[in-house]
Formats: structure tokens, C-alpha cells, sequence
């Protein structure tokens, strides 16, 4: 199998050897200081504040979701959601469930946040905003240049969502102000899935220190506090918390996060420059290194995704609902090379012979 999707993604042969070892206990020296220097690489990686401050939830990407917008916001607040497809809608729905009060500001699919939206929001009393930097859902990279700038000016706490994005797009969260950043092991961690992260600010920690939450599993306050000793309150995903580790310091030892940035980028651009004048027009305004959303022009997306799938071992990215017969997406995060380019650039050639591109 060859996997171009957005996550699960293919993890290389240092983390799947992890992955064949038993698992060992976890309430031990040795494994707490796996988990220090997890926060400590994280850390370094998110370029937070010395300050700052990493838990790791056992529970995919949007448990880390959930658990910042219970614990970091509560009634008092007034946020302002960034909704340009599933990902936001996720963080729509959230507020909704947790009472906290929200204005979204919707976007059309595909379309990047412009700074004439977001200035109408501007001296209108909001205290937290949310943004999925990376719209997985459409592969809109949004400008957090131009949202952290409208942040600082109005004194508005930001959270993003990054769990598509971190490491393969720059992220600079103490220049950007970023108070709280979230990612995930599946994506360009190249782990599997079920651990996810969240990465707060000495002023993110003040706000979860400060607040009552009503939940024992997804409860911020007592995870930092177990975190001190390099400890979690629940039995984590053990194992996938060592593969993170092998791979952070892998990451770190190749010349740090920058280089594997760079390294996304490179294959993203890889795949552009190979697909011209295939039949299959790129869709995004402003995309992350991470996907390349695409169009085919003549077929159905949905029907491009079966085929490879079936007839040649290689998965791309469907869309969900109504771009699923419109719009698939290539993915270049994970153990991935310029010659898997190559054999994806090859089916789809071989397609196009057959008419099915
Ligand atoms: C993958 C992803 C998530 C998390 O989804 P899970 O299925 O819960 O892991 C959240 N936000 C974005 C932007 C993502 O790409």
C-alpha cells in the first residue's frame, strides 16, 4: 500500500518497529522521562515560550479539540470561530455543546479568510478566537499572520488547531502569540493515531488553572499536573507515545523541525510540478505544504480514489459530502518520497490512457 491521504499516514521503519514491541508498564522512571522529553521536543518543535506547557490526551485529534474549548473558555467568554468547512464546524459544534458563546464566520469551501472578513469583527468585545490554521476538509491554509495581528491588537486569546500543520507549514507560536496549539500523532507526526497534543501558553495555563471543568477525562488542570513528573492520570496509548518519541528524535537529529518542513515542501512541490498538464486542476486558494487538493476535470474524484485504491494499492484523500464526486486530495506527510511522486504521477497517466481521468 502506498498512502498519500491526510492521515492515517505511512510511518517509517524506526516507529513501526516501536510499534511490533511489547508494551511495557508505564508508572516508571523510564517511561516519564520518554514523556519529558516528548514536551521538551514538542516544545521546541511548536516554538513555544519557555513557560509553556505540553499534554498529551489519549483520544484522536478532536479530543484535544474538545478538551481546549471546555478548558480553556467557559461562559464568560465570547468566541469567534473561524468555519470554513468540516473542521471548523467541528469547533462550531463545540462551543455549541459546552454553552460557550461563538460567532462563526462562515466561509465558502475552498476560500481563504480574507482581512476585510475578519476586520468587521474587529473592536466588538470577542475574548477567544479558533481557527483550524489548516482547513483539512478543503486544504485552505489561512493566513495566521493576519489572524494573530487582529488577536494582539483586540487582546483575543487565540487558539489554533494545527493538527494538520504542524511540521509541515512554519509555526512560530510565541511570535504568533498562539496561546494554545493542538496536533495530532497521526498526521505529520507519522505515528498511529490515538494520542493527540495540546500545547498551552503561561497564559493558556493561567485560564485552565482557573476554571471548574466538569470532566474527569478531558480535565487540562490535572493532566499538567501529572505531567510535572512526566505522568499522565489514565493509562496512555503507551506505545504510540514511544513511537512519538523515536520520531521527535528523529526529527531533531536530521537538523529539527525547519528541515522537515522544508522536506514537506519539497515533496509537495515535487507532486505540483509532476501533475502539470494531467487533467486535474489544483483547487485551494492558499494551500499548506501538507495537501495538494485537486479537481479532476473530466471523472468522477470519488471514482478516482476506488480505482487507484483497488487497481493499484495507492490511496489518495476522498472529500466528504458535497465535494465527494468533485474533489480528492493528495497528501505529503508521512514516510513518503519523491519516487512515491512519481508512481502516483504514473497511475494517473495510466488512467488517462484508460479514460478514466
Ligand atoms: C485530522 C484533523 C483533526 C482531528 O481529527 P481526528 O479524526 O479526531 O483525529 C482535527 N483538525 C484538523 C484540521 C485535522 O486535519
Amino acid at each position: 500500500m502506498l498512502n498519500f491521504t491526510v492521515g492515517p499516514v505511512m510511518s517509517d521503519d524506526v516507529v513501526r518497529a516501536i510499534g511490533a514491541e511489547q508494551v511495557p508498564y508505564f508508572r516508571t522512571p523510564e517511561f516519564s522521562a520518554v514523556m519529558l522529553e516528548n514536551e521538551k521536543l514538542i516544545k521546541k518543535f511548536a516554538k513555544a515560550g519557555d513557560d509553556a506547557r505540553v499534554v498529551f490526551i489519549t483520544g484522536s485529534g478532536t479530543a484535544a479539540m474538545e478538551a481546549t474549548v471546555m478548558n480553556v473558555f467557559d461562559k464568560t467568554d465570547k468566541v469567534l470561530v473561524v468555519n470554513g468547512g468540516s473542521f471548523g464546524q467541528r469547533f462550531v459544534e463545540l462551543c455549541q455543546i459546552h454553552e460557550i458563546s461563538y460567532e462563526e464566520i462562515k466561509l465558502e469551501k475552498g476560500k481563504a479568510l480574507k482581512k476585510e472578513q475578519l476586520d468587521m469583527y474587529d473592536g466588538k468585545g470577542f475574548t477567544g478566537f479558533l481557527v483550524n490554521v489548516h482547513e483539512t476538509s478543503t486544504g485552505v491554509h489561512y493566513d495566521i499572520e493576519m489572524i494573530s495581528k487582529f488577536c494582539k491588537k483586540n487582546g483575543i486569546f487565540l487558539g489554533v488547531d494545527a493538527i494538520s500543520s504542524f511540521l509541515a507549514d512554519d509555526f512560530d507560536m510565541n511570535k504568533l502569540g498562539v496561546q494554545v496549539m493542538l496536533t495530532g500523532s497521526q498526521k505529520a507526526l507519522a505515528c498511529p493515531p490515538g494520542v493527540s497534543v495540546i500545547v498551552l501558553s503561561d497564559e493558556a495555563i493561567k485560564r485552565v488553572e482557573n476554571r471548574d471543568v466538569k470532566c474527569m477525562y478531558l480535565n487540562i488542570k490535572s493532566a499538567l499536573k501529572n505531567g510535572e513528573r512526566g505522568q499522565t492520570p489514565f493509562t496512555p496509548a503507551v506505545g504510540t507515545l514511544r513511537q512519538i518519541n523515536a520520531r521527535l528524535k528523529e526529527i531533531e537529529a536530521a537538523g529539527g523541525v525547519e528541515k522537515e518542513t522544508k522536506k514537506i515542501a519539497e515533496l509537495a512541490q515535487d507532486f505540483r510540478a509532476k501533475i502539470k498538464g494531467l487533467p486535474l486542476e489544483i483547487v485551494s486558494e492558499s494551500m499548506s505544504n501538507a495537501v495538494t487538493p485537486l479537481h479532476p476535470l473530466n471523472v468522477s474524484a470519488y471514482d478516482v480514489f476506488m480505482t487507484l485504491k483497488d487497481e493499484y494499492g495507492i490511496w489518495i484523500c476522498p472529500n466528504g459530502g458535497e465535494m465527494k464526486e468533485t474533489i480528492f486530495r493528495v497528501g505529503h506527510i508521512g514516510a513518503l518520497t519523491k519516487e512515491d511522486n512519481t508512481t502516483l504521477v504514473n497511475a494517473f497517466k495510466d488512467l488517462q490512457k484508460r479514460g478514466l481521468l
